[in-house]
């Protein structure tokens, strides 16, 4: 395609292979093992294929980033184009990665289905709507909202306190005046008034849950864990103390499923689940990755953010409760992304500058000595952008070496799998040199206080961690409620190892501050809300939406 083809266009131009077809010669699963939706998208059956091995698993390549613009530096692009990669060398492979929402769909981000010559078909099916998913999530949570004031209405058995209630209702859509409402308004009738609000559904807890979730027997006690609120004395009250876990659980049996679609080369492509990466943990759920790595010899996987969240999360929280862990870690790095870490400024990274560069290199080393942390040495993807400069890419590449890592240039956006079959072979080279021992930062049994401490000191390089008041008294109350045994799962800011997003490169000395914290007790982790994090964004000026529409043949333009 000319430079400059809107991606939509180059997917649409892609006639996709039929699913069953594709499910059959490259997973070897029969046609009962699918769910069509449609000719080109599938729920894997997981009752018809049964549980899975892990004595049979491929390998796990994990796709990590440095710290992004805001843009995005290619995760998924990589993640899809090292797929396509590592099948144009013959390795059985699939990619697994999670759904997109639609509230950037329409704001400023766009989909999240890849993009140039690596992305997923079919696009717009995957951006809008996808199988169902997020409207079964939105749904479940929504349901178990009502049961919460339908209980409170007729005579609050359980003893909730209304000031108390935790649980929010949920929208897949950016909708800033939602995110503080009062509902219950207009008499006796109408159930009891109280100041609650929206959150985007990927933020909601049952989001983390189906991508936590071992099977449907696991989805339903970890629902039935799910903490609503409290008492006047304090204590929590569960979903099972509301009994409606049964409830949640039916309206999430099909999502639960995983679904199956296809990069442009006709490669396998698992997505399923979106957790957010800020409130939930950000990466695709544990049935995919576990299906996918029974059915191939190398799985793909995608963490959301840059390396000091995704990864951190991927390896202390995935892979601590599911037993996962990564074979190898792609970090994905961009000129851009290493010229804005030395200060410059969004509007000038198309211009090219060494200078920039070397300074910006600091952000770079951080995160590669951080992935050594966990036991892992990274292989660096370098995404090449067609703004990049020839010796920008040779400078990156001879800063690595510097640093005892292997970087690679990787240009699956413009060349699809073709150009990254370096890549993919620098990371076989690499685990052909033997597995590594990954290890959590942390072992369970240190206190919550501790867990956030030691995040904060080794991988940001704070001087120090701030907790308010609240978080002290929030912490203490679940430590005694039995719950420091969990991970904790940080929220800041994605822009910079610190929480302030304007620190750039490799920060150190700061203070964190930890504002709130907050139980998901049923995804199974402790989240630590660092700075302001969003729980619903907002749309920007000039949302995305404005430009999109159908043609008269129903075709969608403008989703980007
Ligand atoms: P992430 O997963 O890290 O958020 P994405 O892979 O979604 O990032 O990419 C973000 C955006 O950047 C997408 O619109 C994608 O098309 C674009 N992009 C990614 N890699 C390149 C590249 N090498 N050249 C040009 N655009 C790219
Ligand atoms: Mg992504």
């Amino acid at each position: 395609p000319p430079p400059g083809t809107p991606d939509i266009e180059i997917a649409r131009a892609v006639q996709p292979q039929s699913i069953l077809l594709l499910a059959q010669q490259r997973l070897g699963l029969a046609a009962d093992s699918l769910i069509p939706f449609g000719h080109y998208k599938a729920k894997l059956d997981t009752r018809h294929v049964g549980p899975v091995d892990p004595a049979s698993f491929g390998r796990l390549v994990l796709v990590t980033a440095i710290t992004p613009t805001p843009a995005g530096e290619g995760k998924t692009t990589t993640s899809v184009g090292l797929n396509d990669g590592f099948n144009q060398l013959g390795v059985r492979s699939s990619v697994c990665l999670r759904e997109p929402s639609l509230g950037p769909c329409f704001g400023m981000k766009g989909g999240a289905a890849g993009g140039g010559r690596a992305q997923v078909i079919p696009m717009e099916d995957i951006n809008l709507h996808f199988n169902g998913d997020f409207h079964a999530i939105t749904a479940a949570h929504n349901l178990l909202a009502s049961i919460l004031d339908n209980h409170i209405h007729w005579g609050n058995e359980a003893g909730l306190d209304p000031r108390h209630v935790y649980w929010r209702r949920v929208l897949d859509l950016n909708d800033r005046a939602l995110r503080n409402t009062i509902v219950g308004l207009g008499g006796s009738a109408h159930g009891l008034p109280r100041e609650t609000g929206f959150d985007i559904t990927v933020a909601s807890e049952i989001m983390a849950i189906l991508c936590m979730a071992d099977d449907l027997t696991d989805l339903r006690q970890r629902l039935g864990r799910i903490i609503v609120g409290r008492r006047h004395d304090h204590t929590p009250v569960t979903v099972s103390d509301l009994g409606v876990e049964g409830a949640l659980a039916i309206l999430l049996r099909d999502a639960l499923q995983p679904n199956l679609v296809q990069s442009l080369e006709h490669n396998p492509v698992f997505i399923h689940g979106g957790p957010f990466a800020n409130i939930a943990h950000g990466c695709n759920s544990v049935m995919a990755t576990r299906y996918a790595l029974s059915l191939n010899d190398v799985v793909v996987t995608e963490a959301g953010f840059g390396a000091d969240l995704g990864a951190e999360k991927f390896i202390d929280i995935k892979c601590r409760q599911s037993g996962l862990s990564p074979d190898a870690v792609v970090l994905v790095c961009t000129v851009r992304a290493l010229k804005m870490q030395g200060g410059m400024r969004k509007v000038d990274l198309a211009r090219p500058d060494l200078a920039a560069l070397h300074e910006g290199a600091a952000n770079l080393e951080r995160h590669i000595l951080n992935l050594r942390q966990f036991g892992l040495t990274p292989v660096v993807s370098i995404n090449r952008f067609p703004t990049d400069a020839e010796e920008e890419l040779i400078a990156i590449q001879a800063i690595c070496r510097e640093l005892g890592v292997n970087a690679v240039v990787a240009n699956h956006w413009a060349l699809g799998g073709a150009g990254a079959t370096d890549l993919a072979q620098a990371v076989l080279d690499q685990m052909a040199e033997g597995s590594p021992e990954v290890q959590p930062l942390y072992p369970d049994h240190w206190t919550l206080v501790e867990k956030i401490e030691t995040i904060a000191s080794r991988l940001y390089h704070a001087g120090d961690v701030a907790f308010s008041a609240d978080a002290r008294r929030q912490l203490e109350e679940y430590q005694q409620l039995g719950f420091g045994h969990l991970p904790v799962c940080i929220a800041k800011t994605q822009y910079s190892f610190s929480a302030d997003p304007k620190l750039r490169g490799a920060p150190s000395g700061h203070t964190l501050p930890v504002r709130e914290v907050r139980l998901s007790a049923g995804a199974g982790f402790v989240v630590a809300v660092c700075g302001d994090i969003m729980t619903m964004p907002g749309l920007p000026r000039r949302p995305a939406a404005l430009d999109m529409g159908l043609n008269a043949e129903g075709d969608v333009y403008g989703l980007v």
